[in-house]
């Protein structure tokens, strides 16, 4: 059977699988860590087992050079890789669909690196090596923002002067693209009514979104020029008022870059509770009794609730609410929480479902009375990265270009 490698470049990490694409789970996948440090180390996890290497040569080009050293080592598993499918987080307006990468594509990539300063050029290098690597095999780029790109202008502009748009391109671009647009998919297949209808979909993980879909479009998102708008998230803070930027800025003796580090990397789940960024931890101290776990989830609820509510403006009606991501498809809580805000919509959960729904599974949690669907839909952005590579490289002159 044909393969796709999926590669997911961080700036410190590669995640990576192998994929038919098919529902099947991967036939390996891993993540390399800590690139660039003594430390770096390489896990595969197959056929049910983890296997774990420290990472001699140890970057980008270490963990590539590893994953074809594991695949020249299974020779027995008939792999055939075909393609190689990259996640690329920003495609800025330049990319409006998954791509095969050629040389203009690269530096378009590397072009909407302002916007992106640790992850797109990750990805470059990442696809740089692939190349280096895996000589012809062709390789495709799948763009985090793409599925926003059919936001209209009055939803994608700032309130700023135009000039800032016209000159540097400041504007919403939005994330989890391949996410909303896996979901979307997932629920199109249901049922062959719901494509054309209006679906809100909630992608609670580490980072949190959430979109507005009409048929089968993005009308609107949370995130912004960056993940850094919207919902509150596991260290991130969401949207607030951006003299507050400043504020800190001068009262703590750091630079505004500095102040952005902190609503990036110390705010969200982890500045409220002061307990943890896993939601997980920060619900066992909730149960336990912890007052600011309990603070912390409810704003969490709360500002994901308000996006649901601000985003929804652009719908004539709601039909469906999907909720995604590790913290929607895993925590009745606050699955809970948000609908319960949301009941000024007509959203009525049906609490039996909401708790009982098993993982990795569609699940249907709302009452027969709710205004709206309310659904649990596993996500699974790999498997579209690489559905859209085998598609593309079954078509190869038409999609070429960017
Ligand atoms: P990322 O944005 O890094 O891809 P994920 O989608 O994997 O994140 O989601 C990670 C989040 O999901 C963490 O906050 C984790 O605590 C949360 N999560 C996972 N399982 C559960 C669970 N059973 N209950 C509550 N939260 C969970």
């Amino acid at each position: 059977m044909e393969q796709i490698l999926v590669v997911n470049c961080g700036s410190s990490s590669l995640k990576f699988a192998i994929m038919d694409g098919s529902e099947s789970p991967p036939l390996m996948e891993g993540i390399a860590e800590r690139l660039g440090s003594e430390h770096s180390i390489i896990t595969f996890k197959y056929d049910g087992k983890k296997h774990e290497q420290p990472l001699h040569e140890n970057d980008h080009r270490g963990a590539v050079t590893a994953i074809k050293n594991w695949i020249d080592q299974h020779s027995d598993l008939d792999i055939k890789l075909v393609g190689i499918g990259h996640r690329v987080v920003h495609g800025g307006e330049l990319f409006t669909k998954s791509v095969v990468i050629n040389k203009d594509v690269l530096q378009g990539i590397e072009e909407c690196s302002q916007f992106a300063p640790l992850h797109n050029p990750a990805h470059v290098k990442g696809i740089k090596e692939s190349q280096a690597l895996f000589g012809d095999l062709p390789q495709v780029a799948v763009f985090d923002t793409a599925f926003h790109q059919t936001l209209a202008a009055d939803q994608y502009l700032y309130p700023i002067p135009m000039r800032l748009y016209r000159e540097h391109h400041f504007r919403k671009y939005g994330f989890h693209g391949t996410s909303y647009r896996f979901i979307e998919q997932k629920l199109a297949s249901l049922d062959e009514t719901y494509g054309q209808q209006n679906t809100l979909v909630a992608h609670l993980g580490n980072g949190a979104s959430v979109c507005a879909i009409r048929a089968g479009k993005s009308v609107d998102t949370s995130m912004g020029i960056t993940p850094l708008e919207g919902l509150m998230m596991g260290t991130r803070s969401g949207s607030l008022d951006p003299s507050l930027l400043a504020f800190i800025s001068d009262a703590e003796h750091i630079t505004m870059k500095q102040a952005l580090d902190i609503l990036n990397k110390e705010s969200g789940l982890k500045g409220i509770s002061e307990i943890s960024n896993d939601c997980r931890s920060i619900e066992t101290a909730q149960a336990a009794g912890d007052d600011r776990a309990e603070l912390a989830l409810n704003m969490f609820a709360s500002k994901a609730a308000k996006h649901l509510a601000a985003v929804a403006t652009n719908l004539d009606s709601v039909e469906h609410i999907v909720f995604t991501g590790g913290i929607g498809e895993n925590s009745p809580v606050i699955r809970s929480k948000i609908c319960d805000r949301l009941k000024m919509m007509g959203i009525r959960l049906d609490q039996h479902a909401n708790q009982m729904c098993p993982r990795g599974e569609i699940s249907r949690i709302s009452k027969q009375s709710s205004s709206a669907f309310a659904w649990v839909i596993p996500t699974n952005e790999e498997l579209l990265i690489a559905q859209d590579t085998l598609a593309l490289i079954n078509r190869p002159e038409t999609e070429q270009h960017r």
